[in-house]
């Protein structure tokens, strides 16, 4: 007589057999870059093909959310300052967890990088958390898009040594806690993320530790969108430009933005398309 299978040994049977355990699911933490859809990565592209739920955030246009199967559903987690509760970060995390348990494929779509500003890292350790697989896939963020569109490099030799990404904001709101001396030093870029609204104090603090009012900045809105405006100003005037501001925007600030142009510059044009009838040889002129 045959004996049955032990438990232990189920598992092994199951895996390859029709009545395997239902798949486990999982959640892609996904980068969807600054606006531009041709700014998204090929495997940001793969990960939202296969999405069986995209959860994203207002970022996001709805070019790129185009992009996920018809099929899959799509759910805004915007947080509107209106409406401050709309969707609370713990609420996210259990979600996304929610869903992975489901055994479907979630997608987490985050503007720019998850993990610049993005609050990936929470979503990430709720998934190690709850035993749910969770990957990462980078995004462009804002800070880069900014800088191409302006033809402004965030590190430039001689100018710029080091780029510091910074928040405008405080967990709490109101001024971040920064280490402004350090910020002060010259030829280094400052980037500031979510600071319009903090743009005056910031400028205030970075001036009192002793950074030039005449530092060049930028501001960018919408960077890599059709919409895109650029205000070119100096640290001084970096609070009465910022007012200007309505849509998402970042403040960079360092004497490599003196580089920056406020028109349309080449760097933010389409790719050249592939000439027609053309060897891959060229001649070098
Ligand atoms: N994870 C995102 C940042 C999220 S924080 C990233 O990596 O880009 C939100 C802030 O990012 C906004 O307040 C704004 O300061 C900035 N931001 C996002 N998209 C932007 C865009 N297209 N143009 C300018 N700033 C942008």
């Amino acid at each position: 007589m045959v004996s049955r299978q032990t438990p232990a040994k189920r598992p092994l049977v199951a895996l390859s057999g029709r009545g395997a355990k239902p798949r486990a699911g999982e959640v892609w933490l996904v980068g969807a870059g600054p606006g531009d859809p041709e700014l998204l990565t090929i495997k940001a592209l793969k990960a939202l093909q296969r999405a069986d739920v995209v959860v994203h955030d207002g970022l996001v246009s709805e070019a790129i959310l185009e992009l996920a199967p018809a099929s899959a559903r799509r759910l805004s987690v915007a947080k509107r300052k209106s409406h401050p509760h709309s969707y609370a970060q713990d609420e996210i995390n259990r979600l996304l967890v929610a869903f992975a348990h489901e055994g479907l494929t979630v997608v987490r779509l985050k503007g720019g990088d998850p993990f610049i500003f993005g609050r990936g890292g929470e979503e990430l350790e709720a998934c190690r958390a709850a035993g749910v697989a969770c990957h990462v896939v980078p995004g462009v963020t804002a800070a880069l898009a900014a800088g191409a569109a302006a033809g402004a490099p965030l590190t430039h030799r001689g100018a710029a040594q080091a780029v510091t990404f910074v928040t405008g904001h405080a967990a709490a709101g109101g001024e971040p806690d920064l280490d402004w001396a350090s910020l002060a030093k010259a030829n280094q870029t400052v980037v500031i993320y979510m600071g319009v609204s903090t743009a005056a104090p910031i400028a205030a603090r970075l001036m009192a530790a002793g950074r030039e009012g005449a530092t060049p900045a930028l501001i960018v809105e919408d960077a890599s969108l059709p919409s895109e405006r650029r205000v070119v100003t100096t640290l001084a005037g970096l609070a009465a430009a910022a007012e200007a501001v309505s849509g998402p925007a970042l403040l960079i600030v360092g004497e490599a933005m003196a580089l920056a142009v406020e028109t349309a510059h080449p760097a933010a044009a389409q790719p050249p398309s592939p000439a027609r009838g053309e060897g891959s040889a060229r001649t070098a002129r």
